[in-house]
């Protein structure tokens, strides 16, 4: 992705090196993303019938959470508005009023993602219609492999082989020259690190300090493994709450991806895989792979010539599809805060400052869903509904619990609307609702009400399968279409 964006918008004036590794390979996960990957692969060019042909992806409109409130409950987090705003006040605020009035219209009959997710709706059905907002399912090792050729026809010089050294200079400790498997040198300038875990010059080169995050986010093991389909593509990923974590399946076009993120300190890793073997959707399709992480993210991300992009930067678990994400808006980041020679330290810190920022932010959405819980048969979920929490995430809670408001502080990713979903869905219910609300008569709120819940209906009925899209979309010589 780096060397893509890289060599897109720099061209002739910047001379890009990528070195991989095969025989050490990528960490081989990672198949959900949010919205924000359109905005990536269009600042690339990329037309959605190449991209959804060459990942076998599939549309993406949320997140069905189940057994995350309680068992036998569940929930959409679904991209997009829920509602349409009038006035200063968001939608939410009048529903919360029409529903503490008795109001039977739950959330979802809002959000167009939410019921095209359920019905298995996208793309145009026989009239032109509004797309609800929409991320993909992707083969990840696809979309690198896609980039790759991508960033070399773009002159990009790729280098196969393993880095097995560096050159700092004595004064400044940039690292000025990385020492390769066969005696091949690379002289560098700016260093991105995109090494995964290992972390290798940011880390291991640097010394650039880990900050552990998982006394908040106490899983750290995966195990991951393919399976066949439930026979449909359903346009939507599963999170499951388990025992001592919780699964993930996603649906791709030509397999479903699935996994079990858990606790080691919980449950033991037997169990652990034995849960999600007994949890697929179809056959398996290879023996499952286990992956130990640890949640948190390196005090710098920037420090002397290396920036850490990826995984080498810091995890926060997969739960909400973030980790591409912040690759991607690392590169947007240095690509604006491009440096010179003279590595000006106010840009490593404007750098620095925004990507704490992000992963703070999001942090404190995965912490909501672990702690905001009525799940109590398990030593686990007593201890993430128990846990203290980070100030932001408690100012942001109480203020919800209390007023009915939320604030989205500063640029965090996600918006009110995703945490209104959450929030909700993990039973958190306020006291009070926006007082200004209180100034409109009873017969107009229930006007402005169904004349939204009409509204998303009308949205959604404009739509055909998401099946049908995806088929359509990866049909030789067919035009794309953009999403609204
Ligand atoms: C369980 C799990 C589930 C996930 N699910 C999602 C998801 O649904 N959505 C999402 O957005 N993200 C997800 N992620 C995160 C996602 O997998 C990563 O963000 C993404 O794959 C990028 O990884 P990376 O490139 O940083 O590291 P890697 O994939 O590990 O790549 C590292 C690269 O560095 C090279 N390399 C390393 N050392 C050397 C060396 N010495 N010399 C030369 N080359 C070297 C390797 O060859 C490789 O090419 C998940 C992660 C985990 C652990």
């Amino acid at each position: 992705m780096a060397a893509a964006a890289l060599s897109k918008y720099f061209g002739d004036q910047l001379a890009v090196t990528l070195i991989e590794s095969e025989a050490i390979g990528t960490i081989g996960v990672g198949e959900a993303t949010i919205p924000q990957i359109r905005l990536f692969n269009s600042g690339l060019g990329i037309d959605e019938r190449e991209f959804l042909r060459e990942t076998s992806a599939t549309i993406k409109l949320g997140i069905k959470f189940i057994g995350w409130h309680r068992e036998g409950h569940s929930y959409f987090h679904s991209f997009g508005d829920v509602g349409r705003k009038i006035g200063t006040l968001p939608f939410y605020q009048y529903w919360l009023r029409y529903h503490q009035e008795g109001g039977e219209l739950d959330l979802e009959a809002f959000s167009p993602g939410t019921l095209a997710a359920k019905h298995g709706l996208y793309g145009p059905g026989k009239t032109s219609a509004r797309m609800p907002a929409s991320a993909y399912h992707f083969d990840a090792s696809k979309y690198a492999g896609f980039l790759r050729r991508y960033a070399e026809e773009r002159g990009t010089q790729r280098i196969e082989g393993i880095v097995e050294g560096w050159d700092q200079h004595p004064e400044s400790g940039h690292i000025t020259r990385l020492h390769l498997d066969r005696e091949r040198a690379v002289e560098t300038d700016l260093i991105l690190d995109c090494t995964g875990m290992r972390a290798l010059l940011i880390g291991q080169a640097l010394g650039v300090a880990y900050e552990d995050w998982s006394h908040w986010l106490p899983c750290d093991r995966a195990w991951a493994v393919p399976s066949e389909g439930n026979g449909r593509l359903d346009p939507f990923t599963r999170s499951t709450a388990r025992e001592a974590g919780w699964q993930w399946q996603i649906p791709l076009q030509h397999r479903t991806g699935n996994g079990h993120v858990f606790s080691q300190s919980h449950i033991s890793e037997e169990r652990a895989a034995d849960q999600l073997m007994a949890n697929l959707p179809g056959a398996a399709l290879a023996d499952p792979r286990l992956i130990k992480f640890q949640t948190g993210r390196r005090a710098k991300f920037w420090d002397k010539n290396v920036v850490a992009i990826g995984l080498s930067s810091g995890f926060l678990e997969p739960l909400e599809s973030t980790s591409i994400h912040l690759i991607q808006s690392g590169i947007a980041r240095i690509v604006s805060l491009f440096p010179d020679r003279s590595f000006a330290a106010s840009q490593q810190e404007e750098y620095n400052a925004q990507m704490a920022f992000e992963f703070r932010a999001i942090r404190d959405f995965l912490i909501l869903h672990y702690n905001s819980t009525q799940r109590d048969t398990s030593e686990f979920w007593n201890y993430c509904r128990t846990m203290p929490l980070p100030d932001s995430l408690s100012q942001k809670l109480d203020l919800f619990d209390a007023t009915g408001q939320i604030v989205r502080f500063n640029t965090e990713l996600f918006d009110i609307a995703s945490w209104l979903q959450v929030m909700w869905g993990q039973g958190r219910r306020p006291k009070h609702f926006h007082p200004m609300v209180r100034a409109v008569p009873t017969e107009d709120l229930g006007r402005y009400i169904s004349l939204n819940a009409q509204e998303t209906q009308a949205q959604i009925g404009a739509l055909g399968p998401h099946e049908a899209y995806i088929r359509r979309m990866c049909a030789p010589g067919k035009a794309s279409v953009r999403p609204g």
